[in-house]
């Protein structure tokens, strides 16, 4: 029987923070699907924005558009890797830079939904650009109005909100990259209790040597409880001017958003005053975390834009190109990626709004809903931008039209603000855990692992009925759908009850050791993930048909709107002639929702049919692992 080491056990411990959700917060959709039940009431109806609020963003993006299209030169920034100030500050004087500060403090007053929409124009347009104003509102200044006092946001958040200052975030250490809770830069308060005295290194800091104030992430020494202290990580407010504060770098030349600056600073005995610290001493952790559930929406707002942009220019490069006196739009596999991308950009654009909607309405945990967002956005922006320049050929490969640059600025998406591979495992094990929590947890199990392997094993016993009678699952099928999505909600209920079943099978198959087998969580995470992108597509849908009366009495769509229930236009393309855009959205929602369904009835076949054990045989082999090392 497995033990476990004590790295191990101190990892777990860490975990705890991370995976920690709020103990009053209802179960969300996504949590639900691990437990067998489908919650369709947490995912209908589709979001919508206010009418006056979407009336006010509509207002803004035209007024946004013409100032990307005059001002911002997405081909020089990349080139010069710089954004001009003039950028900033016209942003700035839009209100684009405060959308999201309230009203009281100079802001704006948007809804979350309202600025991921003015975002995704801003990030097709220049991604750099886009990463900038993100980097700044969506977490830079974002712990500010989540936690900050009422003296700390007069002080600070006026001048963020016209941009005469720009905010930055930093938590990213040489040593701490997906390990956010390893931070190694120490706050000690001072002999007079008036300062916190920093020390230490952070790095990658976007906008960090552009900034006028910074959410800085160190650990202090806390009470533990048993009569001495334990670091934990506080988030402090930091400006330029506290003495000891040093920009060791102001930028490093990379791939992609080659406009943004990622500043090198230290912090050499740098005195922070004791009223800047950011919510309570030692939750930091809590507060990174809930500021990039606000970063990861805003991302995929930015990757849905970027998929919006390339589906419409491979869509005319395919119409246009003369290859074998045929347009290479009629090949099947020129149609295969088009197809692909139109999916894959509607349901990241349901999936962006769904979760800019728990934000809008403050749902207290969704974590894993913004974390999938955010994964499958990152994703799905990569493969997009590549299959446009694959049917662009060797034209995409060439500078001049700015594919290649998106290709380029894709790619930090799956990197940032957690990593493709630790949003992966976090999704399966945060999902299970909840499992495992409601039969004496599986956390509890792995801090005594021998103890507890009993109540691992029994934990099917007590809900299990739920799962095998599939009754978890019935509201799928009991006609909470519009007719037109029916067949629809009937797969995703059958896929509830089936993840359920995989997932207990794993829980009493491997017990704790599943903890460490990613294979296996990457087949459960992108299960989950590819599930609840079928439940944003579908209540778009449903959105969109009730919205457009969009059914005859033979059950067919009949409907000619463009709203997708956040009152704007879906930009899944242009004119396509007889087709409605409530007819082509029914194809294209319809034709994800069953090609992810099949895909996840493969990968779950696949937890029991693999070859992981060769996979991982072949890695250790070429990394000189031998098998007691494991
Ligand atoms: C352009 C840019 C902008 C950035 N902006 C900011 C910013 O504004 N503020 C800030 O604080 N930071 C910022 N960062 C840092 C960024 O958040 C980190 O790069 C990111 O968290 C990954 O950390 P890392 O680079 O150290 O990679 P590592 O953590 O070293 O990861 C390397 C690889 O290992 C994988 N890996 C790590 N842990 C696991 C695991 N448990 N299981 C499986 N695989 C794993 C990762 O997925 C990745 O593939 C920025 C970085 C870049 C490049």
């Amino acid at each position: 029987m497995p033990t476990f080491k004590r790295r191990d056990m101190e990892e777990m411990e860490k975990a705890k923070d991370l995976l920690e959700a709020d103990p009053n917060a209802e179960l969300g959709f996504v949590k639900s699907l691990f437990f067998g039940r489908l919650k369709l009431d947490a995912v209908l109806p589709y979001p919508k924005q206010d009418p006056d609020e979407a009336k006010r963003t509509d207002e803004l993006i035209v007024k946004v558009d013409a100032f990307l299209k005059e001002h911002v030169d997405a081909d020089k920034i990349d080139v010069e890797e710089r954004i001009p100030q003039h950028v900033i500050d016209g942003l700035g004087k839009l209100g684009v830079l405060g959308m999201t500060v309230p009203k009281e403090y100079g802001g704006g007053g948007f809804t979350h939904t309202a600025y991921c929409r003015v975002l995704e124009r801003i990030a097709s347009h220049c991604a750099s650009t886009g990463v900038l104003v993100g980097a700044h509102q969506s977490i830079g200044l974002k712990a500010l109005i989540l936690m900050g006092n009422e003296q700390q946001k007069k002080t600070f958040l006026p001048d963020l909100a016209a941009g005469r200052k720009i905010a930055a975030f930093c938590l990213s250490e040489p040593e701490v990259g997906s390990d956010a809770a390893n931070v190694q830069t120490m706050a000690r308060l001072s002999d007079d209790g008036k300062h916190y005295i920093l020390n230490g290194q952070k790095k990658f800091a976007t906008n960090a040597a552009l900034a006028g104030m910074m959410t800085v992430m160190a650990k202090t020494p806390v009470p533990d409880g048993k009569g001495g202290t334990k670091d934990k990580v506080t988030a402090f407010i930091v400006t330029p001017d506290l003495p000891g504060f040093e920009v060791v770098s102001p930028n490093r030349s990379k791939c992609g958003v080659r406009g943004t600056w990622q500043g090198t600073l230290r912090f050499n005995d740098m005195k922070v005053p004791a009223d800047r610290v950011l919510g309570q001493v030692g939750k930091g952790l809590k507060v990174a975390l809930a500021v990039l559930d606000y970063g990861r929406c805003t991302l995929s707002a930015g990757c849905a834009g970027g998929g919006k942009l390339a589906l419409k220019m491979a869509v005319e490069h395919a119409k246009r190109r003369t290859q074998f006196s045929r347009t290479i739009s009629e090949f099947h596999l020129i149609k295969k990626k088009i197809a692909n991308m139109a999916e894959m950009t509607y349901a990241m654009e349901s999936l962006t709004y769904m979760a800019a909607g728990l934000v809008d309405r403050k749902e207290k945990d969704m974590m894993l809903e913004s974390a999938i967002a955010k994964l499958f956005c990152s994703e799905g922006l990569w493969t997009i931008a590549d299959d446009l320049l694959q049917i662009w050929g060797g034209e995409g490969y060439m500078r001049q039209h700015g594919i290649e640059r998106m290709l380029r600025d894709a790619r930090i998406n799956r990197i940032v603000e957690g990593a493709t591979e630790v949003m992966t495992a976090f999704i399966a094990l945060a999902g299970m855990k909840g499992v495992g929590e409601e039969f004496e947890s599986v956390l509890r199990a792995t801090k005594h692992p021998v103890q507890n392997f009993g109540r691992l094993a029994s934990f099917a016993h007590s809900q299990w009925s739920d799962v095998v009678m599939g009754s978890g699952a019935a509201a799928g099928r009991n006609g909470q759908l519009h007719p037109e999505l029916s067949e629809l909600g009937q797969t995703l209920a059958r896929l509830t009850t089936r993840i359920a079943r995989s997932v207990h099978k794993l829980l009493r198959t491997y017990r704790q050791d599943i903890l460490d087998m990613q294979l296996q969580q990457e087949r459960i995470a992108w299960s989950v993930v590819e599930m609840y992108a079928m439940a944003a597509v579908i209540s778009r849908l449903q959105a969109e048909l009730t919205a457009k009366g969009g059914v005859n009495g033979n059950g067919h769509a009949n409907g000619n709107g463009n709203g997708n229930g956040n009152g704007h236009s879906n930009g899944n393309g242009h004119s396509h002639g007889p087709v409605s855009d409530l007819q082509r959205d029914l194809i294209v929602g319809k034709g994800f929702c069953r090609r992810a369904a099949r895909s996840i009835d493969q990968r779950l076949d696949a937890l029991w049919d693999n070859d992981d054990t060769d996979t991982l045989k072949v890695a250790d082999t070429l990394l000189g692992v031998t098998p007691s090392d494991e």
